[in-house]
């Protein structure tokens, strides 16, 4: 493939991108195998983000790309609208077994900000199926990152995603972030300190009348905001909360879900069953998108009294239950069993966690979090000069081959489930290299 013509750059206004910086300096990606990718250069970088936190089984496994390619040779496209094709069932089927509890009704969509909004229109929708219109609210979090759809910004807590916009959802609260570095700096999994925070949805009902509140919708763990985990007892509170007011609870396991935890879901790590659950990434492996929400059983019954003659929930994509999308999530189903990715997880956690935590003694290092095969490492910034040091760090590495992402003042790291050892220790020396640089040459390099 030829490099893009300087038209072709224009034209493509990428997202989430400093598009001009990018374009002054381009990078490109031409293939990918295993735990790395091809540059246009032909040089070898260790994604060390599994691309987007998607990739968990490695790039191009071939069990994957075998299923897409017979597929789309056998059916392209088929609508799940009052028509049917067997592989979607037949998926609903594996992931409800596969789930949590009863978590065993699956709607399918097309992405992880499809998948936030799908379910927090199941949660409202669900109030008023039962006469319960007076719950409105939607609670998220400060520091939540839900997609980019108009409830997943609206329950989320980023300023800059939501203050282009104007008014977003009505009704909608936020419960402070969980994240505390002078109690937590530098804990190991789930921090000590924090579990009060919890207390704010108390303090929230307390305010408006918990009979309002819809529903509660968190990241276990919070990603894109920096990797933060709960901390110890913190979501078994929120459930109880949940619980005493009748508030259903999401969780956005976007992220966190298909073994990246070391379990196949946040809710089964942490012990705490949610009643809807969005997810999508590591669904396909990123092979093609897909997204789902699984559902408590008796939340989906819910929608399935009365006639039968009309639509039970006004709600769906064109691409819901893709063909293509199902052979790949039915074939990644089937390597997470056969190769055990979420216990491989588990297995090289505590060395991902020991080389990341071996860190701590750089100068630039402020924080080290992790938990499972998702790490962050927080600098302290140039003085004045917010996110700089971040993105210096990830240049560096990426010019010493290494795919790692800066998140502000942090660098998060999340590679594929199957990493060996000799590539977390790599990837951590990378890491430590590129800090001494980025400290040699200061801001303005
Ligand atoms: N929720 C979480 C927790 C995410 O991390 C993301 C994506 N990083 C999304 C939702 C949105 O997913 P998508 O980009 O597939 O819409």
């Amino acid at each position: 493939m030829q490099a893009p013509t300087p038209a072709a750059l224009d034209a493509f206004w990428m997202p989430f991108t400093a598009n001009r910086k990018f374009k002054r300096d381009p990078r490109f990606v031409t293939g990918a195998q295993g735990m790395h990718y091809t540059m246009s250069d032909g040089s070898q970088v260790l994604d060390g983000i599994a691309g987007l936190w998607c990739v968990n089984a490695g790039h191009r496994h071939p069990a994957i790309s075998a299923a897409l390619k017979q597929q789309i040779d056998t059916l392209d496209y088929a609508s799940n609208f009052q028509l049917g094709h067997p592989a979607a069932f037949t998926l609903a089927e594996r992931l409800a077994d596969w789930a949590p509890a009863d978590l065993n009704r699956v709607f399918f969509t097309n992405s992880g900000s499809e998948s936030v909004d799908t379910a927090l229109k199941i949660a409202l929708a669900w109030h008023r199926a039962r006469g319960d219109a007076g719950r409105y609210r939607l609670i998220g979090r400060a520091r939540a990152y839900h997609g980019v759809g108009f409830g997943g910004i609206s329950v989320a807590g980023i300023a800059k995603h939501r203050n282009a916009f104007g008014p977003l959802l009505n009704g909608v609260d936020h419960l402070p972030h969980t994240h505390d570095p002078k109690r937590n700096a530098f804990s190991r999994g789930e921090p000590l300190h924090g579990v009060e925070h919890a207390d704010a949805l108390e303090a929230i009902c307390a305010v408006h009348d918990p009979a309002t509140i819809a529903a509660v919708i968190v990241e276990p763990i919070a990603g894109s905001t920096g990797v933060l985990p709960p901390p110890v007892g913190y979501l078994t509170r929120l459930r109880e909360i949940c619980d005493r007011h009748g508030i259903l609870l999401i969780f956005d396991e976007v992220i966190t879900g298909f073994g990246r935890l070391g379990a196949r879901f946040a809710a089964d790590r942490f012990g705490v069953v949610p009643d809807l659950m969005a997810t999508a990434k590591g669904l396909t492996n990123g092979a093609i998108p897909m997204g789902a929400v699984f559902v408590r059983e008796a939340i989906h019954a819910g929608f399935m009294q009365g006639s039968e003659a009309g639509v039970e929930f006004a709600h769906g994509y064109t691409y819901s239950g893709h063909p293509l999308a199902c052979a790949a999530a039915l074939a990644t189903l089937q390597v997470h069993q056969e190769e055990d990715l979420a216990g491989q997880c588990a297995a090289i956690a505590p060395y991902f966690e020991d080389v990341l935590h071996a860190l701590r003694g750089e100068p630039a290092v402020a924080d080290v979090r992790n938990l499972g095969l998702l790490g962050a490492v927080e600098l302290s910034p140039f003085p004045g000069r917010p996110g700089v040091r971040a993105q210096a760090v990830e240049r560096r590495c990426l010019e010493q081959g290494l795919l790692v992402r800066a998140l502000g003042e942090t660098i998060a790291v999340s590679p594929p489930l199957v990493v060996s050892r000799d590539q977390l220790a790599g990837l951590a020396e990378t890491l430590r290299a590129a800090l001494r640089h980025v400290d040699a040459a200061g801001p303005d390099a």
